[in-house]
């Protein structure tokens, strides 16, 4: 057993506890989650995964069946988001937001208070940006978050479902850091959902099974060709961006992919983390409880 990991999952479970008492308090708990599933299952997000899954049959950086195990595993873990990942990111969202405005007003900065919403919502986005980069490189360099981040990089069969293929728990720590910007700049207005959606549309892409490197603007967002290069087995400190690569650049870990590179193989030598890949029983259900449970088990 790995206590640091249940220890994650008391944090997690605490957060979600003091959202649902505060929303069920207000009685906006049910709309509070139909807000949250329309931002995050929207269907501009449902037509670009499919739209990139049809660009990755015509234009594939590897070539595989439709059916390899890899996308259907990572189809279990889309059903798995649907379900359980979409509820428990939205209350983690209102959680961590109670929590720090609640217990840190001098986090919010009163000098931008006035300041129009065309300008403070995208600096507002970057800023959440800069949140997620960070907790993404702490997901790398803390052991007791990498087990939770692991199972994302054991994808050896890279495709635009891949952006799915996470651990439930891996999300806390960006929702935590992610808020801490949001409550500063924009205590009491809402960030406008359509740019959450798109936010999260360009977060989805870059798992896409396809060569892009966006050309000149693929220095500025992350694009399938740079975020394959983190998913390399033997470099994954580097390209740790989600939108943008700014970050990178900042941390001196950004790796610029060329349109001439061969396509890099992904995954994590020796397989830590039981993959589909190794499993010829091809139960995809049995083999994602095994994946969720592995972050709890005894670790050598
Ligand atoms: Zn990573
Ligand atoms: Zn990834």
């Amino acid at each position: 057993m790995s206590p640091a990991s249940f220890v994650v999952a008391g944090i997690t479970a605490f957060i979600v506890w003091v959202a649902v008492a505060g929303l069920l308090e207000q009685g906006s708990l049910e709309a509070v989650l139909s807000a949250g599933r329309a931002e995050l299952a929207a269907p501009l997000l449902v037509a670009l995964v499919v739209a990139t899954a049809i660009c990755e049959r015509i234009w594939p950086a590897e070539r595989r069946p439709i059916l390899a195990r890899g996308h259907v595993q990572d189809a279990c873990f889309v059903a798995l988001h649907a379900i359980v990942v979409i509820p428990l990111m939205t209350l983690l969202s209102v959680g961590a937001a109670a929590l720090i405005g609640g217990h840190a007003h001098w986090i919010e900065l009163q000098s931008v208070a006035h300041w129009p919403g065309w300008l403070i919502m995208p600096l507002t986005i970057v800023a959440m940006d800069a949140a997620n980069w960070l907790a993404h490189y702490a997901d790398h360099r803390l052991d007791l978050l990498w087990r939770f981040h692991a199972l994302h990089h054991s994808q050896e069969e890279l495709s635009v479902l891949t952006s799915f293929r996470a651990h439930p728990l891996m999300h806390t720590t960006g929702f935590i850091l992610a808020t801490i910007p949001v409550v500063a700049l924009m205590p009491s207005r809402p960030i406008d959902p359509v740019l959450i959606t798109i936010y999260v549309c360009i977060g989805t892409l870059q798992h896409a099974n396809v060569r892009w490197t966006f050309g000149p603007v693929g220095r500025v967002i992350v694009s399938p060709a740079y975020h394959r290069l983190h998913h390399a087995p033997d470099i994954q400190d580097t390209n740790l961006g989600v939108v943008l690569t700014i970050w990178d650049v900042l941390a001196r870990r950004a790796r610029f992919p060329s349109r001439s590179d061969a396509v890099g193989r992904t995954g994590l030598d020796g397989r830590p983390v039981p993959v589909e890949q190794d499993n010829r029983a091809g139960r995809a259900l049995l083999l994602l409880a095994e994946q969720l449970i592995e972050p709890f088990q005894a670790q050598s």
